[in-house]
């Protein structure tokens, strides 16, 4: 099968041919049929010190898929070939304590497919069946390719009460635009999202038009919300942009009392001045890694099946796997919502 594989400790990669994955007992053999570029690709593609740390090459990349059940391992039950599977990326031990506590997402021994296993950019993947969601007959494998994402922002949002709130979402890539299409669908009351890329502020304007869209080196960010919401800032806010900036304006837009979910990872140390942030607001912070297993895609799946949303529009684009170098380029370039790679 063509595979694209990280082979060497440069930046790059290469497509290669390679054998169909064998699976074992506990396995799903998938035939990919769309695979989505994630931040995690980028780091692996530039070949970061963050991508350094965690591969041991070779390693086929790649971790946001669905496709076609192919082959169905020996003690595997509830899977059928020909049934439609979108996969969750945390491979969790399920023996640790994390896992023993309804964790699974913070596994101590935590391995993530397409970084400590073979990913996604190829014509077939083993899926271990613990890491499966079914999908609906008729699924469009591009919906499936993305609920990882969109899971990653319906557990920063959910971690409390979204319903009748006024809520920031601070950073508009395809997450950012994920949490405000779910903060909505969630009946927020209001809705305030912010970024200073061009293309994302655009993009969050098209796919959410009820949401106050705003560029803080541009819009008095804070006047307007104050305005809003009679003075009181914002009872939620989703920080998505990792940024000083970002996390800075996250807490001097929340109201007293409210919480903020921590989802976008810094590169650096952040500073706060943490007696007005946090002390004096009594402000309630909630790190937000991953999807919970299953609640988070139990979740999303009910507002897709309601019809409460639909996160399709975030893809931008869409290419053939051969031309994985213009796509993994252009998703660097941050000139792009999400991208489709097809095997
Ligand atoms: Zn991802
Ligand atoms: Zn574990």
């Amino acid at each position: 099968m063509k595979a694209l594989l990280k082979t060497q400790p440069v930046r790059g990669a290469e497509l290669l041919d390679v054998p169909i994955p064998e699976i074992g007992p506990d396995d799903l053999l998938v035939k990919v049929q769309a695979a989505a570029i994630c931040g995690t690709d980028n780091h692996i593609y530039d070949w970061t010190p963050w991508a350094q740390a965690r591969l041991t090459l070779p390693m086929i990349f790649g971790h946001e898929f669905a496709g076609e059940v192919v082959e169905v391992g020996a003690a595997v039950k509830g899977w059928s070939v020909g049934d439609m599977v979108a996969a969750e990326t945390h491979i969790p031990c399920l023996q640790c304590y994390q896992c023993r506590t309804g964790r699974q997402h913070t596994c101590e021994q935590m391995r993530i497919i397409g970084v400590h296993a073979d990913g996604a950019f190829s014509e077939y993947a083993r899926l271990p069946v613990s890491c499966a969601w079914k999908l609906a007959p008729g699924t469009s494998p591009e919906l499936g390719a993305i609920l990882e994402p969109v899971g990653v922002a319906a557990n920063g949002l959910f971690k409390d009460r979204v319903d009748g709130r006024s809520v920031g979402v601070i950073g508009c890539g395809p997450i950012g635009v994920f949490c405000g299409q779910l903060a909505l669908a969630a009946g927020a009351r209001q809705l305030f999202m912010t970024d200073v890329n061009a293309y994302r502020l655009e993009m969050a304007r098209r796919v959410v038009p009820q949401a106050t869209v705003l560029n803080p080196l541009q819009d008095d960010v804070q006047g307007l919300v104050a305005e809003a919401t009679h003075g009181r800032g914002l009872e939620v806010v989703v920080e998505l942009s990792g940024s000083q900036a970002g996390t800075a304006q996250a807490f001097d837009l929340l109201a007293k009392g409210g919480r903020v979910s921590l989802v976008g990872l810094p590169s650096q140390p952040i500073t706060l001045e943490m007696t007005n942030a946090i002390i004096y607001r009594e402000a309630i912070v909630y790190g937000s890694t991953g999807r919970l297993m299953w609640d988070t895609w139990y979740q999303v799946d009910a507002l897709l099946q309601a019809g409460a949303f639909d996160p399709l529009p975030v893809i931008t684009h869409r290419f053939p796997l051969e031309e994985y170098a213009a796509a993994l380029e252009l998703t660097l370039s941050g000139e792009a919502g999400k991208v489709i790679l097809k095997p």
